[in-house]
């Protein structure tokens, strides 16, 4: 069948490969695009895709009965809460039972999605350098609340790559990073509907084309970012809690907005807030990622 007639997915990760299975048993044709060898994403410890955040002793924090599929439960001899290895062989499972792995792409990573004359023209590069363009009528873009979203026009804006994309000024990063003021703190969240705390200060930059790493330690140690002090805080820069002195204690981050003040996604009972900074025992520092 001609791409055209297809839909595609990108990621093969859970909500991607929950998508194939639905595409799948509703007989719509798709393709779906993995830069990594294997599913699971996130879920894939020492994934080769460079993009999880896996640790070795990591374990899920919902329940198994929670964040299971509803189509195919976890198996019975899990525990409650089941460690990465054991969570990426259920996807494998997932994938395998369905039977999606043959219609996945593996070490295809999708370059740029751009409307062209009613269609999405998807640029995909391949592990070995081979990059090719398809047509498809449908691009499928997961949103949390498990709707479809139409964006306004006037709002989009297309990129060939993400090299492209405008620098943000300061008042940009604030201005977006207010747009997400009392959403609910959730520990690893990074939706747009519910944060932890890296995941807020990165996914503001990520909106504006710069990727920063995932958690906050990482924020703090990034090559790209320059320690300042904080008598010279200027909006955008990230501000970091330890501890003790040693980047690897970092346990908070935070965004200065200005006038003393700073957003952060604090705990579980505290939604997105601006409040002013704090520089007591447990201040490590700050970073600043926009150089000009
Ligand atoms: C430390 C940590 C702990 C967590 N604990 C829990 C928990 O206990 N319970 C829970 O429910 N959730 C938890 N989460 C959240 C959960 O991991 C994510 O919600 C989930 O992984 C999201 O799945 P996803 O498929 O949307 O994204 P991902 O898992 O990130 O998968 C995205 C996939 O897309 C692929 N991809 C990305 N870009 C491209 C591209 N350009 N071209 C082709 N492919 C691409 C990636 O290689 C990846 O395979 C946790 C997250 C973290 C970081």
């Amino acid at each position: 069948m001609p791409a055209a007639q297809k839909v595609c997915v990108i990621g093969a990760g859970s909500s991607g490969i929950a998508a194939c299975q639905v595409l799948g048993a509703r007989g719509i044709a798709f393709d779906c695009l993995e830069k990594g060898s294997e599913v699971g994403g996130n879920w894939r410890y020492e994934n080769d895709n460079e993009l999880s955040s896996a640790y070795r002793s990591l374990h899920i924090n919902t329940s198994r009965g929670l964040m299971a599929y509803r189509t195919y439960p976890m198996p019975d001899d899990y525990p409650d809460y089941p460690n990465h290895f054991q969570i990426a062989r259920y996807f494998d499972d997932y994938v395998d039972h369905f039977g999606l792995r043959e219609k996945i792409r593996f070490r295809a990573e999708v370059l740029s999605v751009v409307p062209v004359d009613g269609e999405w023209e998807v640029t995909v590069q391949a592990r070995d350098g081979d990059r090719e363009s398809r047509r498809y009528r449908a691009v499928l873009v997961a949103t949390p609340d498990r709707g479809a979203k139409w964006l306004p026009r006037k709002r989009t804006h297309v990129y060939r790559s993400e090299k492209n994309i405008p620098r943000p000024t300061r008042r940009q990063l604030v201005r977006t990073a207010r747009t997400f003021l009392h959403q609910p703190y959730v520990w690893a969240g990074r939706s747009g509907f519910a944060f932890d705390c890296s995941g807020l200060t990165g996914t503001v930059y990520q909106v504006h084309g710069i990727t920063i790493p995932r958690d906050s330690g990482p924020q703090a140690q990034d090559p790209r970012a320059r320690r300042v002090p904080a008598s010279s805080l200027r909006a955008g820069d990230l501000l970091f809690y330890s501890h003790s002195s040693d980047a690897d204690d970092i346990f908070h981050v935070a965004m200065y907005v200005g006038h003393g003040r700073m957003i952060e996604a604090y705990d579980h009972l505290t939604p997105v807030r601006v409040t002013p900074v704090r520089l007591g025992d447990s201040y490590w520092g700050a970073v600043r990622y926009l150089h000009r």
